[in-house]
């Protein structure tokens, strides 16, 4: 392991020896970690006022103080998603999905488990969805209710244009649910400019906490129609928020522990500065790394207009020395977490700028990076001519 001074720092910082260049789990602050080193019971006045600052901090977030809810629940994003799906979808209700990458798909493959109705709109991973088409969908076909979008798509890192999605879906009095997951807190999201019914997210993206709690942030009079849709007990946002509501109490054993560590990272989150700090910080990683790895010959995927500051997909070097599996491995022993890439388009893979990360981070990364392409031998990092299309 690097013994850098830079590097005893933030070990310090983080208590870690790794980085995490991932998109969740993340690299967390120590303190985060240390919340963690208390039991809690369920039913104590602390454990049920912490719960209830957590929710009414991410309605702030969301700028939805007054007509919006958070509505929690165990597990990772997905289920944060199936849930919000499952409870505002009524049974009789079609689904359109907008989908450039795995979670959209995911939401298609949500809708059909559940066995509601729902249809994609597709187009490739390197490119934001057709608002012409999107207008057409919604004025044809009437059965249409609700409309799920991906805020920032992870698979490719690509910003979708949610206000436009927002506008288009509300003009035609539709409903609107975003999985917000790797957005939510650092790309600014607000339900005074932004129309929308719902927005999922989880503990362990941009608000830096541990994994184990996803929420929806849902529109109170959108969640107050809701009784009885959903299809599954556990994941039923309804019955979850009236319990919150009524005594504070969750229905089912909590994750007591990830809900102190998220306390704490949400605390830690109002004191860098909220949603625009985080956002310059991750703006200023992506950008210290796209430049650094743009010097050393890699090419990104998206055009820097479509690059959201959270996941950056680079091709995969033409070179045939360039071995992925010994890159990737060379990285992680000097304890830097890279992410593969699963895209369809191209051959690729991603490094992620969000977590407890500063620029300094990234720039020992590129340096680890270069060392390794030089122990390969690899002189060209562009993507061979056909993958660059
Ligand atoms: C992380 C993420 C999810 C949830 O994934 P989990 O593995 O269930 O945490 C959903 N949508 C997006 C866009 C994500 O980035």
């Amino acid at each position: 392991m690097t013994t850098a001074p830079h590097a005893r720092t933030r070990a310090a910082h983080t208590g870690n020896d790794e980085f995490l260049l991932t998109p969740g789990p993340l690299t967390t602050s120590l303190t985060v970690k240390q919340a963690m080193l208390r039991d809690w019971g369920s039913r104590d006045k602390q454990f049920i006022a912490l719960n209830a600052r957590i929710r009414d901090k991410l309605v702030g977030i969301a700028g939805g103080e007054g007509d919006y809810v958070t509505v929690p629940v165990q597990g990772s994003g997905t289920f944060a998603v199936e849930a919000t799906l499952g409870t505002l979808l009524p049974r009789d209700g079609k689904l359109l999905v907008l989908v450039n990458g795995a979670y959209g798909e995911r939401m298609m493959k949500i809708a059909k488990y559940m066995g509601r109705s729902a249809i994609a709109l597709s187009c490739a991973e390197d490119r934001t969805p057709d608002l012409a088409s999107l207008e057409t969908l919604l004025s044809e076909d009437k059965a249409i209710t609700h409309v799920a979008a991906v805020h920032c798509e992870t698979t490719s890192g690509i910003l979708n244009p949610i206000a436009e999605i927002a506008d288009i879906v509300a003009k035609h009095g539709r409903s609107l649910i975003i999985d917000a997951m790797s957005a939510f807190g650092a790309i600014p999201l607000d339900v005074r400019e932004i129309t929308c019914d719902a927005i999922a997210a989880s503990s362990n993206k941009c608000l830096e906490g541990v994994p184990g709690v996803g929420y929806a942030i849902i529109r109170r009079a959108a969640l107050e129609k809701c009784e009885g849709n959903a299809h599954s007990l556990a994941l039923d946002l309804y019955d979850q928020c009236r319990a919150l509501d009524g005594n504070g109490q969750w229905r089912f054993t909590p994750p007591t522990h990830v809900l102190a560590a998220f306390d704490q990272a949400v605390a830690e989150f109002e004191k860098e500065g909220g949603v625009p700090a985080r956002n310059a910080r991750y703006s200023e990683n992506c950008r210290t790394l796209v430049e650094g790895m743009r010097d050393l010959g890699f090419e990104t995927l998206l055009p820097d207009d479509l690059q959201a500051p959270i996941i950056v997909t680079f091709h995969m070097p033409a070179d045939p020395k360039f071995d992925f599996t010994a890159f990737y491995d060379f990285l992680a022993a000097r304890g830097y977490v890279i992410y593969p890439g699963k895209l369809t388009v191209a051959p690729t893979f991603r490094i992620g700028c969000i977590g407890q990360l500063v620029k300094a981070d990234l720039e020992a990364a590129l340096a680890v990076i270069a060392e390794v392409l030089g122990e390969m031998g690899v002189t060209q990092c562009g993507p061979a001519a056909n993958a660059a299309e």
